[in-house]
């Protein structure tokens, strides 16, 4: 590997006598790790998704200490396995899953991702808000912004608005409004070495301080979207103080401040001293000459306190820092009341009737218990998150669960409705797995892959309509039965062939 000697003189300075063993670490294997994903539960009696994956050839070794649902693997392809495109899991290298531990979401809070995709943290996020609450996951590239969109589809969170937007005109709707916010900047990426060459290609002093200016822009407007009492978390996946510490610093000098946090084993806050020498040394980087003669002054023990860096020589993962901080005032509890308006209009009477008769035929008791607010946006029929916002001047990817499309007096359910279902939900289901303890283990996945593949599959007499289907007992799709054949509906562009 072929590093830039500016970085290598940096990193030097910054570790002092842990230079060799970073250097080292960097030769070392990525370490793989996954998330499962609380939100997707399967029937009783059914094996879990880690247990399914362990006997599928996954080789779980390590628990990943500040998330209990993550675990370190070091054989096995999951992202090829049936459960993934369930939803079942989220595959995420561990010191990318520690900033939502500091963040600490709850349902029923109002959270902003302002830099969400590919979406990792989050799905990592509502996770932890079980689908109670405001979760706005936004992205600036729409491209980026779509593929967030498919995997909070594919994990099944159903009370996110999934938007598309610039942090600036974000803050112009969203002024003071969101419990707690996670920034999770785009950035020089040294933490991304051993995953991606192109990140070493790319790196430059001169990206660096492109990064960081860019950071105090988009922290500008994520301060402003904090309600009083609010809480911030700030993350990238680099070690440069321009962006780390600096970010931080400046986080301080808008008036925020520092939350003591508790770092685990190995984690650690960054030598500030050593770290100084950096920032004064290349102050060329950095766009706010008076504030870096002011450093000394912000880049305090405040600043080691809330912040940690995870470095790729003392913990398992790839690298990551984060700092957390407060709005001075206190937390008001209420959320707004969700109000219809941009292209959007309530639901009529006539497309409510066709969803309860759909519901009425295929959802049970429980999976009636959908809560929100139903409305139209064209064709589709969603269903907002009890206290979600207005819409109105916001470019939407996602607004809220989406439930079906309303058509020719016809409704028909979506893929995101039968991803958030489980069994229970739904009065009809069909198990694409026959035999879980088979041990002809690409057998028992195969079913679930023809699924995926888009395949119909001919059985006799099963009642005629809509069924959920499963692999493991996790939702994976729905099919329709007629004429005995249950015919296909996964999308087709979500279809994977093998
Ligand atoms: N949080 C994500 C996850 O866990 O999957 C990863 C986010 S990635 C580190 C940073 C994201 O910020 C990228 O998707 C990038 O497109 C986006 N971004 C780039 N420029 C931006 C800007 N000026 N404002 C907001 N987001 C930006």
């Amino acid at each position: 590997m072929n590093f830039d000697n500016e970085f290598l003189n940096r990193i030097k300075i910054i570790l002092g006598d842990e230079y060799d063993d970073f250097i080292s670490s960097l030769s070392n294997e990525k370490i793989t790790s996954l998330r499962i994903n609380s939100l997707k539960r399967n029937t009783d009696g059914n094996k879990d998704a880690r247990t399914v994956l362990s006997d599928d050839g996954t080789r779980f070794t390590t628990d990943i200490k500040w998330e209990p649902y993550g675990y370190i693997y070091t054989e096995g392809y999951p992202g090829k396995h049936p459960l993934h495109e369930a939803g079942a899991y989220y595959i995420q290298e561990p010191s990318a899953m520690s900033p939502v531990h500091y963040l600490a979401p709850a349902p029923g809070e109002k959270i902003l991702d302002l830099c969400a995709a590919p979406g990792g943290k989050s799905t990592q996020i509502a996770s932890y808000m079980k689908g109670e609450g405001i979760l706005v996951s936004n992205e600036i590239d729409k491209k980026r912004a779509q593929i967030l969109s498919l995997n909070m589809e594919r994990c099944a969170v159903a009370n996110a608005l999934v938007t598309n937007m610039e942090p600036g005109k974000l803050s112009e709707i969203f002024e003071g409004y969101f419990d707690k916010i996670l920034v999770d900047a785009p950035c020089s990426g040294e933490g991304m070495f051993r995953k991606n060459d192109e990140a070493i290609e790319n790196w430059s002093t001169e990206n660096v301080s492109l990064c960081s200016k860019r950071q105090t822009d988009i922290l500008k407007d994520a301060v402003k979207m904090l309600a009083p009492g609010g809480r911030l978390v700030y993350s990238t996946c680099t070690f440069a103080p321009e962006e780390d510490e600096y970010q931080a610093a400046k986080l301080l000098s808008m008036g925020l401040k520092p939350v003591k946090v508790d770092l685990f084993e190995d984690m650690v806050s960054g030598d500030i001293e050593n770290l100084k020498k950096v920032l004064l040394n290349c102050e060329n980087l950095i766009e706010d000459k008076e504030f870096v003669d002011n450093l000394p002054q912000y880049i305090s023990d405040d600043i080691k306190i809330c912040s940690g860096r995870l470095w790729p020589h003392k913990v398992k993962g790839e690298g990551h820092f984060f700092a957390v901080f407060e709005k001075e005032g206190e937390i008001t509890k209420g959320t707004k009341l969700y109000g219809i308006n941009g292209r959007i209009r309530e639901a009529g009477k006539a497309e409510l009737k066709l969803f309860s008769e759909f519901a009425d035929g295929f959802l049970s008791d429980k999976g009636k218990k959908l809560k929100g607010t139903p409305f139209m946006m064209g064709d589709q029929l969603y269903l907002a998150p009890e206290g979600m916002p207005g819409i109105g001047g916001i470019t939407v990817m996602r607004p809220g669960l989406h439930l079906g499309t309303v058509k020719n007096n016809r409704f028909e359910p979506s893929h995101s409705l039968a991803l958030t279902l489980s069994k229970e939900d739904v009065n009809y289901s069909y198990e694409l797995v026959d035999d879980a303890d088979n041990d002809d283990k690409e057998k028992n996945s195969r079913k679930a892959m023809e699924f995926i593949g888009g395949m119909s599959f001919r059985i006799p007499d099963l009642t005629k309509g809509w069924y959920l289907m499963t692999a493991y007992g996790y939702s994976l799709g729905w099919a329709k039965y007629a004429g005995g054949v249950l015919k296909n509906h996964y999308p087709k562009g979500l279809r994977i062939y093998t």
